[in-house]
């Protein structure tokens, strides 16, 4: 059954925004009912279980035979798996075209000799086309939500491609005005006026699925004019948060030190960027003092560990992260530094580089990091009754199948998920009850002619002149 309609919504502030919903297969009328061995959160796993769903909600949670009795005339889906779906804490959808372009180079020459050109080469009909390609890896690997850092110009194009592929997210508009190549580098006042823009197009559109974040770069390429203009912006709108880089690399924490005689952490708090709507990338490079400040403020932090490694970045210490109570996500980062937004990949990285670099096999569980791919993930793109399978809870939820042999035996369903599970595994994507993907085809686009555009694009992508424009830039 497909429907085709127009959906106005008002959103969290007040926002109007106009949602399209074409050829989206919606739940039946009815109601679904999905059967499996239900993972419901990091705790509790119900073995031949089901999940009842009615509109955008899950209406029941419980075991087969007693759900399936009782709703005995909703729509029945079976899988081996099914699980709140992933929350990609820190994505790059518009980087996707630049999937393999600077493998094995250092942070800042990879950002400026590779990336920001790359950004800055980008027509609004190409970010689309990379966005999109970002959205359906997310779709396809059993991401439901992500907090995606866009790029400075055309972040129009991604909103609406997230609102057509039905994914959930926090996006937003990235600030650049210092510091920066020309091509991207803007005026203060401009850059912020158009977040603002943005926020009152975007933030709670699509049935709030979409919600807007100021995003700055990085300390680094922003003024304190900036950063703190962005602080008052996400002041001004109900449940806008603020979403940067922070202390990934120790050249990025040496120029912001000289810059403004503080650690990064510490600056950013001055500035108003810590606090419990703020989420920051990596926090790699922090100081006792510095973790004191992120605990105390309830600050998010993203744990992407294929980009710290790929990156040579360093290892964050996420251990002591949690240890203090600091909320820590998982996120892919970029195409251009992992090369894949796997979620179920991002979690045995995280798993294993905490246990080699402390030397301690007990470091971070796998039931750890699934939480941090999912419900820690929630909290810090700051959606209630999400990131867990609960009645009442919002019906984002995805259906993995176990019948590969590297699946066999499941003695702990959380060991095959971190260590053995791959992307490829998911064939069931439900997000605020739309399904996105069935029997592992996305039915919401063409994914075919997504990935041949793609493709060419990327083919054609001539960075030589933008590269050398970007030289000396560096800071
Ligand atoms: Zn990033």
């Amino acid at each position: 059954m497909s429907t085709k309609h127009a959906v106005r919504v008002v959103g969290v502030c007040g926002a109007v925004a106009e949602g399209k919903l074409l050829n989206r297969r919606t739940v039946p009328e009815r109601g679904m009912i999905l059967t499996g061995t239900v993972v419901v959160d990091s705790t509790t796993v119900i073995e031949d279980g089901a999940v009842v769903v009615d509109g955008s909600y899950i209406e029941a949670v419980g075991h087969r035979a007693e759900l399936v009795d009782q709703y005995w005339d909703r729509e029945r889906h079976s899988y081996d798996l099914l699980l709140p779906g992933f929350v990609g804490g820190h994505i790059h959808s518009v980087q996707s075209l630049g999937r393999g372009l600077a493998d094995d180079t250092e942070l800042l020459d990879w950002l400026f000799d590779y990336v920001l050109p790359m950004e800055a080469s980008l027509s609004a009909n190409e970010l689309e086309v990379a966005a999109k390609l970002g959205y359906l890896e997310l779709i396809e690997s059993g991401t439901t939500t992500c907090i995606d850092h866009l790029s400075v110009a055309h972040a129009d194009r991604a909103f609406e491609a997230a609102g057509e592929l039905g994914i959930r997210g926090v996006l937003g508009k990235v600030l650049m005005d210092q510091r920066s190549p020309d091509a991207l580098e803007e005026d203060t006042d401009r850059a912020l006026a158009e977040s603002e823009r943005l926020i009152e197009a975007y933030h709670g559109a699509f049935d709030d699925r979409i919600r807007y974040a100021v995003t700055p770069r990085f300390a680094v390429s922003c003024s304190e004019q900036c950063l703190r203009g962005a602080r008052e912006l996400a002041d001004t709108y109900d449940g806008v948060r603020i979403h940067t880089h922070a202390s990934e690399n120790r050249g990025e924490i040496e120029t912001v030190e000289s810059d403004t005689g503080l650690r990064n952490i510490h600056w950013l708090d001055e500035v108003g960027l810590t606090g419990e709507d703020v989420v920051l990338a990596h926090c790699v490079w922090t100081d006792e003092s510095e973790r004191e400040v992120l605990a105390e403020t309830g600050t998010h932090v993203t744990h992407c560990p294929s980009s710290n490694m790929k990156l040579a970045s360093g290892v964050a210490p996420i251990e002591d992260y949690l240890e203090r109570g600091i909320n820590v996500a998982l996120g892919n980062d970029g195409a251009p530094c992992n090369n894949t937004l796997d979620p179920l990949t991002e979690m045995r990285q995280a798993s294993l580089l905490q246990k080699v670099d402390q030397l301690e096999p007990t470091a971070t569980p796998a039931r750890t990091i699934f939480e941090m791919a999912t419900r820690n993930g929630a909290k810090a793109a700051g959606f209630e009754h999400l990131g867990e399978l609960q009645e009442g809870w919002r019906a984002d939820i995805i259906g993995l199948s176990a019948d590969q042999t590297r699946s066999v035996p499941m003695h702990d369903v959380f060991s095959h998920l971190v260590f053995a599970a791959h992307g490829d595994d998911v064939q069931f994507t439900m997000v605020d009850g739309n399904v996105l993907m069935e029997d592992g085809e996305v039915n919401v686009v063409d994914a075919d002619e997504i990935r041949r555009r793609a493709s060419e694009i990327g083919l054609r992508m001539d960075l030589e002149d933008e590269r050398k424009a970007a030289h000396g830039q560096k800071p």
